[in-house]
């Protein structure tokens, strides 16, 4: 199934629920702009150098457009197109005064040298400058992108615009980054993975995790499963993964990861595992915190955890979504789940606004309010209406950009 018809049906099954007409959903689900550039420059070898990169801003009615940039041989406009309507339903869902939007270049970053990233970074910045800025478009970092890259962004936009840290987040903390974002994605996996444990009549401390994708979100999640006292069995990245019954040194994980160019592999407290033996592992929590796409009716019954975290984004295939459904496996939406990243982005934006900075302590605090009272919503939803999580979530996302919709008029 392609990833636009499967990102569809969970639209489509929250619209039922509110009883939208079809041409409310045809104004909701079309994307309000997608741009397509070229990107050409002269790599390192002299030679010329042609990419993609996309832009796709999805709904702007509840606030400037908000969503990630990604660097992946993988990017192509449709996957970006899903990406950005996901980011509309998330900061609806966590109610940020924000849109949806999602950007992407084809690039494989491995490839590729510092400064053939830099110059490809500014050379996007050059086509796209005049859609995007603090008020109408804001990126921020994905796969592939970090805090650099961000730098380098907002430094090529000021030099069109004027000053303007608040036209990406997650920048560094010496450029007008906020304490708190580089571990927010992965701080609020665990705080609604914690909330969502505790309203099902258990608790973090000891139960068991294997995690898929050992990058920004993967090493931070792993980090605070790990201070809350749970107990990671299984870690996999691109390069393969380690595996420990009685549970990894997480500390030591990291380090390895750190200081090895090929991530948790060769770890020597664990045995070696492959990605699918880790998607089958009987734990308590499976978070899959890497590519989409990875749970699918091929795999999906297979899976022996009790609940699933989506840390990535639309890791879930909605063929494999029902099959968790009628196992009664329960699986904590994307849309929530990973929502924290964009949270505190919007707490950078909003420092950047006022010229003020807050310190980690307050970063975390609100942080963590936001993703516990965004739980209670989709839960207390979820129970009346009798739907899984996931379709609460998105009655809520798609509820909140319906009414701006209409209110804010046509
Ligand atoms: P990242 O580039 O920092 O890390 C990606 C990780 O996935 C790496 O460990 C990589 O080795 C692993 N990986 C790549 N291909 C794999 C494969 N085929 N099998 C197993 N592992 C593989 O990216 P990230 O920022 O951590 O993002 C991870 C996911 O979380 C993505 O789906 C992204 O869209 C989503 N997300 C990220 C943020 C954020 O703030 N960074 C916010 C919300 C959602």
């Amino acid at each position: 199934m392609h990833a636009i018809e499967a990102a569809r049906l969970y639209f489509d099954k929250a619209a039922d629920h509110l009883g939208l007409s079809s041409n409310m959903r045809t104004l909701l689900l079309v994307p309000e702009r997608e741009v397509k550039v070229q990107i050409a420059l002269e790599m390192d070898n002299g030679e010329i150098g042609t990419f993609i990169g996309f832009r796709v801003q999805h709904n702007s009615a509840r606030g400037p457009l908000k969503g990630g940039l990604r660097y992946h041989h993988e990017v192509d406009g449709d996957e970006v197109t899903v990406l950005a309507s996901l980011m509309t339903w998330k900061t609806a869902v966590v109610n940020l005064p924000y849109g949806g939007a999602k950007g992407g270049i084809a690039i494989d970053v491995r490839k590729l040298s510092a400064t053939e990233l830099e110059k490809i970074t500014r050379k996007f910045v050059d086509e796209i400058h005049d859609v995007v800025g603090p008020d109408k478009d804001i990126p921020a970092p994905d796969m592939g992108t970090n805090s650099q890259v961000m730098a380098w962004f907002m430094n090529q936009y000021s030099k069109y615009h004027g000053f303007s840290p608040a036209v990406v987040t997650g920048k560094p903390l010496e450029l007008h980054g906020s304490e708190g974002r580089e571990e927010a994605t992965g701080r609020g996996v665990v705080t609604v993975t914690k909330a969502l444990l505790e309203r099902s009549g258990r608790q973090l401390a000891g139960a068991t995790v294997a995690l898929q994708g050992f990058g920004n979100v993967g090493s931070f999640a792993a980090r605070f499963f790990h201070d809350g006292g749970a107990k990671i069995v299984a870690v996999s990245d691109q390069f393969g993964g380690v595996s420990n019954p009685a549970g990894l040194d997480i500390p030591a994980l990291l380090a390895h990861a750190r200081d090895n160019k090929a991530g948790v592999k060769g770890f020597s407290g664990g045995q070696s595992i492959t990605n699918s033996e880790l998607l089958a592992a009987e734990v308590d929590l499976l978070v899959p915190a890497a590519l989409g796409g990875v749970l699918t009716a091929a795999n999906a019954r297979d899976v022996r955890a009790k609940f699933i975290i989506e840390a990535a984004n639309h890791p879930t295939h909605p063929d494999a979504d029902e099959i968790f459904n009628q196992r009664e496996i329960v699986v904590l939406p994307d849309i929530l789940a990973n929502a924290g990243g964009v949270t505190v982005s919007y707490f950078e934006w909003v420092q950047n606004q006022q010229h003020f900075r807050w310190d980690l302590a307050k970063v975390r605090q609100e942080l963590d309010r936001i993703m516990v009272e965004s739980f209670d919503k989709v839960w207390t939803m979820a129970t009346e209406k009798h739907v899984s999580l996931r379709t609460a979530a998105y009655i809520i996302g798609l509820g909140r950009v319906g009414r701006a919709t209409v209110l804010g008029g046509i």
